[in-house]
């Protein structure tokens, strides 16, 4: 059995006291293990972080940014085989997964530039003879915790901003697919990383609640599922670490009775789908406005039968397995409950037969939703899309702002007023106009409002730059010794 290391100090450590299965969705069978940190093991790496730290604050962002240069490059030229890798531990389809690390790279690209976003201000003449200037400095060690669903993209949305700034990392990644944190940090390593920086502890809930209350560990970024974002944000800051903590998601689509409907049934069926519904920024619920709705149900159901689902290796699949037995059996009860919730399914997925003893469920399509059933308030995280019938846009705008998450949320229309009040009123935090996925560019920052974040900082791009960093203020004079004079006085600007 293949077993997948921890990367600590530059070195791969295989030991371990406890080790968890990794599968391979497409065919279902256990194909590595991967080893689970003690806290002795935690302690190990946070040592080797805390020493690296001094070094790497010290480099010049021109060796930093060095370093960055050749990550790319070497992850470009290594995509399809980290592509293969995802594939392997998560199921995703092959095109999809080189998808993901292109956004990544995003990421990459946006820390190459970091001596740009470093870059402090300065106030001559703040007072007669006094100026004043602004440093960020970097927080110290940072702990990265990370989700299945994106197990190169995530890492990447985290690592990137933390090393450029000065610090130094221990990437908790998902136990479910832990590949690909090993692949990157090995990766960095033959950039230049030099030995510590970026650390790969692999585990589950005792590893993560051993970082989370360490004294070294100074600030935690977080990826998952809303509870335990939630226990993490206030775990994490109980022991007085800064913490930005993203949860999950139920991104609603709005579509206008004035919406191009195929425009709509396409965008509807590729990010309800696509990936297997395993992304936090899926549409999940189409809100149909006025009388669309039984044309808009119409079109997005004959474009069902026609996808493709099978392993992700396969070219001609375009939607793999889920991510284990017991996620799809779950996924599966929110359809079979639906009816008896009183919506209605339209196209029942769960039902679908496939000649493999993989994780695969077909796509289901489910009608007449609202809330207060588990189908609409639930974050399924599979191929299930829902669609609720609203007679107004305020009756949409009302329903996607009393949802209690607020990660993604789009609206489809050819009136620009209409979207432009959309923008202005919808309670989430990135917003779609005729875009169902509206994931921003890396020079951008992501992250929802409500339920789908806890703290104040999103992740990835400008915003991520403060939060892996401290802010400092430099006041200086530099007196004539002729003007000297003792003044016990609270200094005054003058
Ligand atoms: P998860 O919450 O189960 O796990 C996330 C991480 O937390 C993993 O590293 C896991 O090992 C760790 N973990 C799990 N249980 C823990 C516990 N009890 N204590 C401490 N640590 C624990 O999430 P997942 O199933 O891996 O990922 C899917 C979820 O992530 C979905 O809810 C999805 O919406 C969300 N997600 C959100 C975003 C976003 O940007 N908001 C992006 C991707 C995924």
């Amino acid at each position: 059995m293949q077993q997948i290391p921890h990367f600590i100090d530059g070195k791969r450590i295989y030991d371990a006291e406890r080790y968890g299965p990794v599968y391979n969705p497409a065919t279902g069978e256990q194909e590595k293990e991967v080893a689970f940190a003690s806290p002795a093991r935690v302690d190990e790496a946070v040592a080797a972080a805390a020493q690296a730290l001094p070094a790497w604050r010290s480099a010049s962002l021109a060796k930093r940014s060095a370093v960055f240069y050749r990550v790319r490059q070497l992850l470009m030229e290594r995509k399809s085989e980290l592509a293969a890798i995802l594939t392997s531990e998560h199921g995703k389809v092959l095109s999809d997964a080189e998808g993901e690390i292109s956004r990544g790279l995003e990421n990459i690209e946006f820390a190459t530039g970091l001596s740009h976003m470093l870059k402090g201000e300065r106030t001559e003449q703040a007072s007669t003879g006094v100026d004043v200037h602004s440093i960020r400095q970097p927080v110290g060690v940072v702990a990265c915790i990370t989700p299945f669903n994106f197990p190169a993209m995530v890492p990447l949305w985290m690592i990137g901003s933390a090393i450029a700034c000065g610090n130094t990392v221990l990437l908790k990644p998902s136990e479910k697919d832990p590949s690909s944190s090993l692949f990157i940090a090995e990766i960095f390593s033959e950039a230049g990383l030099p030995d510590g920086v970026l650390n790969v502890v692999q585990g589950d809930k005792e590893a993560v609640e051993h970082i989370l209350d360490h004294p070294d560990v100074k600030a935690v970024s977080f990826v998952g599922s809303t509870p335990i974002a939630r226990s993490i944000y206030s775990r994490a800051a109980a022991s007085g670490k800064r913490v930005q903590a993203l949860g999950g998601a139920k991104n609603h689509m709005v579509v206008l009775p004035d919406a191009d409907l195929e425009m709509a049934a396409d965008a509807a069926i590729s990010a309800a789908y696509g990936s297997a519904g395993e992304r936090c920024m899926a549409v999940s619920v189409v809100v149909a406005v006025g009388d669309i709705a039984d044309d808009l149900v119409d079109a997005i159901r004959s474009r069902m039968g026609s996808l493709q689902i099978g392993a992700g290796t396969d070219a001609s699949s375009e939607m793999g397995p889920l991510i284990s037995a017991e996620h799809r059996d779950r996924v599966a009860s929110y359809v079979k409950n639906a009816a008896a919730e009183g919506a209605t399914v339209v196209v029942d997925g769960t039902e679908q037969q496939f000649d493999s003893d993989g994780f695969f469920i077909g796509v289901s399509l489910v009608d007449n939703v609202a809330p207060g059933m588990k189908v609409y308030d639930d974050e399924i995280f599979g191929p299930v899309l829902s669609v609720a019938r609203v007679e107004t846009y305020a009756d949409a705008v009302r329903m996607v702002n009393e949802n209690p998450y607020g990660n993604g949320a789009a609206i489809f229309t050819r009136d620009g007023g209409a979207a432009r009040q959309f923008e202005f009123e919808a309670e989430a935090g990135m917003i779609g106009v005729n875009v169902p996925i509206p994931v921003p560019v890396g020079t951008y920052s992501f992250g929802g409002w409500k339920d789908s974040l806890f703290g104040d900082t999103h992740m990835y791009g400008p915003e991520s730059i403060k939060f892996y960093t401290r802010g400092k203020i430099v006041t200086t004079r530099w007196p004539d010794p002729s003007t000297s004079k003792i003044d016990l006085g609270f200094p005054q600007v003058d």
